[in-house]
């Protein structure tokens, strides 16, 4: 009986681009997904994008767009990095849905009516210029203990003290620099020190869901019987916020971490109603359908303890299991954007890297433990480069370049018939244990074992030296033996690793002119005159300059980027001090502004003016303009001829010492050095108004 499945991976923070960091997660699950596709088994995988929350409301607002349109273009970059990939979803929805909105209601109803929510009074920092009450990564000070200046409020960076922020001296606002108020507020409260949550977790962390690091892990945050250490759950946040409003509590909205998990429950409702699949055959209590959630280790907290407690007394199934793996380091230390090993999914696919480089290479490295991975970009004979190398190309693809012509220009492409010799059996009879192996996801394992089958197959070639004995003409039928066995190894071998080069394995069933792998098939061969297609090429070294490259244009990246699952990580995108946001204007305010697109049909130097360039400017009225901008320090006036930029047209005139300046052009700066004036898209024409 084909088992029913139901995974998902965690949903990635709508707040930033997906790096490879990410995809260790999602490159994990993608293989076990498609392994268990390959096997037959009944297998639905969903994720979203997490879409909710402080920083997304503020990202916006910055932006000048709203929340629904920032999220939409980020579900957009997401969908198409892991498509990149070859991440297949059978859904990717967003936490923003219907669905979600109604689970997520469902479940907080359910969990009060069981007399697991709680209204307490919270004394909070408010932000009396943005009327809004301040997360802790939203609020900076001086640290209570060593004194260091713009410190966050749960934590200081230079001494390492974690405190309140209330303890915090002299604090702000991280968005506005107001000095906070402290304000009280009504928070809603799930109950996790409840009896009844206490003793349900302890019963469902012993029981075998959890791998062993984590069910320690738990123990540990449980604690004693006499002594639990569960403390109950604020999952409300005051408005203004960027979520689903708590019903029956105006101006409360759901923590973003509430909806998040739901997010699970969203996307796949959308997956069963396009699929005529049922919803509740997965999701209600006693369903002995498998769940398993893939996550990175820094979650647990979030899966093994809030999620199940909610799910449990809200009526809904809990998860068969959790898998949580460990963090990406890159040349042994922390992803980091200065040495440009902060590498987004995009910048790797923009470089022309085979993402199948990378799904291999992650695989050769991950196993059933929470244990840390290394991504070794830093030389070409070890790590990354020489694994790929050594074992893609030097030792699969090889057996294929190296036989596949002579079958297709010798034996019209025809495969000689009667093989069985003890090589393919013995490859055969691995599909097993590969098959144990990926089902654990011991994918380092699988993959060392398939690579040491492949040393065999290419043995068997060497041995039988086709391209010495093609030579000779009276050694024809064995030159067609050895060619056909080698081809029919190669299949056995795509097989089995199709979960992790899906696409690779696709370009194979073409040449081998079959239709999709399975598992199933490694039991038989390819029949006495199957015709195979001519050979082209199917994987090229990595080249080190496309990695150097790759990491060069990391370091120029000035895109803001996260982690996406923990709390503090979601304020993080933040936290990059900008200069406090202006007080709020209305459109009518605004639009006194005309901006206009103008041409810079000159620029020259001013004599005597030390940070002034004189620019002329066809904004499409009779005259050109003059106007005098302060950029000579940035700007070589012969570069900017030609140039479209951006300018103020109704500023009042000022007369200046050089002359009457007509308007003003827009450039950006901040605190580090630097100044950059603005440039429209392609296509825009002089005198076209912005707005
Ligand atoms: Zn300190």
């Amino acid at each position: 009986m084909p088992r029913k499945i139901l995974v998902t991976s965690a949903l990635p923070y709508a707040n930033g681009s997906i790096h490879l960091g990410h995809l260790v997660e999602y490159i994990q699950t993608d293989i076990w997904v498609r392994f268990q596709k390959m096997l037959g088994n009944t297998c639905h995988y969903v994720c979203a994008d997490d879409t909710h929350g402080t920083p997304i409301m503020l990202r916006a607002e910055k932006e000048g767009i709203t929340p629904e349109q920032l999220i939409d273009r980020v579900w957009h970059e997401h969908k198409s990095d892991f498509e990149g990939f070859h991440v297949e979803f059978d859904h990717y929805g967003s936490t923003n849905s219907t669905e979600t909105k109604e689970f997520a209601q469902a479940i907080y109803r359910k969990l009060k009516a069981a007399g697991l929510i709680e209204v307490r009074s919270v004394e909070q920092f408010y932000d009396p210029v943005k009327n809004m009450f301040l997360p802790d990564r939203f609020i900076k000070g001086e640290c209570p203990k060593c004194h260091a200046k713009d410190q966050y409020g749960d934590n200081c960076e230079a001494c390492g003290t974690t405190y309140s922020p209330i303890e915090l001296i002299n604090p702000y606002s991280a968005v506005s620099g107001a000095q906070p108020e402290r304000r009280n507020s009504d928070h809603y409260f799930f109950k996790l020190s409840d009896l009844r949550c206490q003793e349900f977790l302890r019963k469902w962390t012993r029981s075998d869901t959890l791998q062993s690091e984590a069910s320690n892990k738990m123990q540990e945050w449980l604690g004693s019987e006499s002594e639990s250490k569960l403390s109950d759950w604020d999952i409300s946040r005051d408005a203004p916020y960027f979520g689903f409003e708590i019903p029956d509590a105006p101006g409360k909205y759901f923590y973003v971490w509430l909806d998040a998990p739901v997010g699970y429950m969203g996307s796949f409702k959308k997956l069963c109603d396009a699929e005529g699949i049922v919803f509740d055959d997965y999701w209600k209590q006693g369903s002995d359908v498998e769940l398993y959630h893939f996550i990175g280790k820094d979650i647990l907290y979030f899966h093994a303890l809030f999620w199940p407690a909610m799910l449990q007394h809200a009526g809904f199934r809990t998860p068969t299991k959790l898998f949580a793996h460990g963090f990406l380091t890159v040349n042994g230390e922390k992803m980091s954007k200065s040495r440009g090993t902060f590498i987004t999914a995009d910048s790797y696919l923009k470089q022309g890297l085979n993402p199948e480089y990378l799904r291999y290479y992650y695989a050769s490295l991950l196993n059933g433990t929470m244990g840390d991975i290394d991504l070794n970009l830093g030389s070409e004979n070890e790590g990354f480069i020489a694994k790929i190398n050594s074992d893609l190309v030097g030792k699969y693809i090889n057996i294929a370049s190296r036989c596949a012509g002579f079958i297709t220009k010798r034996f019209e492409g025809k495969l000689a018939g009667g093989t069985s010799i003890y090589p393919i059996e013995r490859l055969q009879s691995h599909a097993p244990v590969l098959a144990e192996m990926f089902e654990k996801r011991e994918y380092n394992f699988a993959l060392r074992e398939i690579m040491s089958l492949a040393d065999e197959v290419n043995k068997f070639v060497d041995n039988g030296a086709p391209w010495v004995i093609a030579k000779d003409p009276a050694q024809s039928q064995n030159l067609h033996w050895i060619c056909t066995n080698a081809i029919q190894m190669f299949r056995l071998l795509t097989i089995y690793l199709k979960p992790v080069l899906p696409n690779l394995a696709n370009e194979v069933e073409k040449f081998l002119n079959i239709p999709p792998l399975t598992w199933k098939n490694a039991q038989s061969l390819l029949p006495d005159g199957h015709v195979i297609n001519s050979y082209q090429h199917l994987m090229t070294r990595v080249d080190l300059k496309k990695i150097d490259a790759m990491i060069e244009a990391n370091k120029e990246s000035l895109q803001p980027m996260t982690e996406s699952h923990s709390p503090a990580r979601h304020a993080e995108a933040q936290q990059h001090a900008i200069a406090p946001i202006a007080e709020t204007i209305s459109i009518d305010e605004f639009n006194k502004v005309d901006l206009r697109v103008a041409k810079i049909v000159n620029a020259e130097h001013v004599e005597g003016a030390e940070k002034l360039l004189k620019l002329t400017l066809d904004i499409g009225e009779a005259q050109p303009r003059t106007v005098f901008a302060g950029i000579k320090s940035a700007y070589d006036p012969e570069k900017l001829k030609g140039r479209m930029t951006v300018m103020v047209a109704n500023l009042a005139p000022r007369k200046m010492k050089f002359g009457l300046s007509e308007g003003m052009v827009l450039a950006a700066s901040g605190d580090a050095p630097g100044l950059f004036i603005l440039s429209p898209d392609d296509g825009a024409q002089p005198g076209m108004r912005i707005k």
